[in-house]
């Protein structure tokens, strides 16, 4: 194709400035997904064999001294400036003000803020009245009901979430741990090849010395 895919921008093979080029979407599939999550809602007619993104997309960093897009490189540049959201790389694209500000508390302070408003906020006392044996609410169920069930939902899932960081902390220390026994055994290997090898010495030494005393004996036989 000879327009660039990304919508709104008007670059195309026959008008392009100086300076700027256009580029054929990746091919692994890894960088394939990290592009499609940027470009979702920027390339209504998105064709990997086909579609060509130009080099305003992309920020310096993604080309090499002759200009050519790193394999690496993701379109991170987009015309319409309240769009153009600058991506973490590899990392969620922030796309609302709430979703940005959410990103900037700590994981600690948004769990104490859920707590604090959950304690405030009053669980009603008749909410299992309006639950169904599998958990879900009831149709005639008030509103209220439906987000205290979602409100206990999530926090179950974050109680489990957080029971399985502790988890995978406690494995990546165990893991750590071996890996120094790995390689203290490894030490204490290599300390006894080296003692191994002086016994080795030693004994071919002691060779030397007894064929010397073999050739002397025998020298003083034949006389
Ligand atoms: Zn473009």
């Amino acid at each position: 194709m000879s327009h660039c895919a990304v919508h709104g921008c008007k670059t195309s093979m026959y008008n392009k400035p100086p300076g700027v080029s256009l580029h054929p979407c990746p091919g692994s599939s890894e960088m394939r997904s990290r592009w499609l999550l940027l470009l979702r809602n920027k390339c209504p007619m998105l064709d990997w064999s086909s579609s060509k993104l130009c080099s305003k997309h992309f920020e310096n960093k993604y080309f090499d001294n002759q200009r050519n897009l790193k394999s690496t490189a993701i379109p991170t540049i987009f015309p319409n400036p309240s769009q153009s959201v600058k991506a973490i790389e590899g990392g969620p694209v922030l796309k609302t003000k709430m979703d940005r500000h959410l990103s900037k508390m700590t994981q600690a302070q948004l769990v104490a803020d859920i707590k604090n408003t959950t304690v405030r906020l009053r669980e009603p006392l008749n909410l299992s009245e309006f639950l169904t044996n599998d958990l879900q609410t009831r149709s005639d169920a008030p509103l209220e009901a439906k987000l205290w069930l979602l409100i206990k939902k999530q926090d179950h899932l974050n109680n489990r979430l957080m029971e399985t960081i502790v988890k995978n902390k406690a494995n990546a220390e165990l893991a750590e741990n071996s890996v120094e026994e790995v390689s203290k055994s490894k030490k204490d290997l290599e300390k006894n090849i080296e003692t191994y090898k002086y016994i080795v010495k030693c004994l071919q030494e002691k060779q030397a010395t007894l064929e010397e005393q073999i050739e002397i004996l025998t020298a003083v036989e034949s006389r």
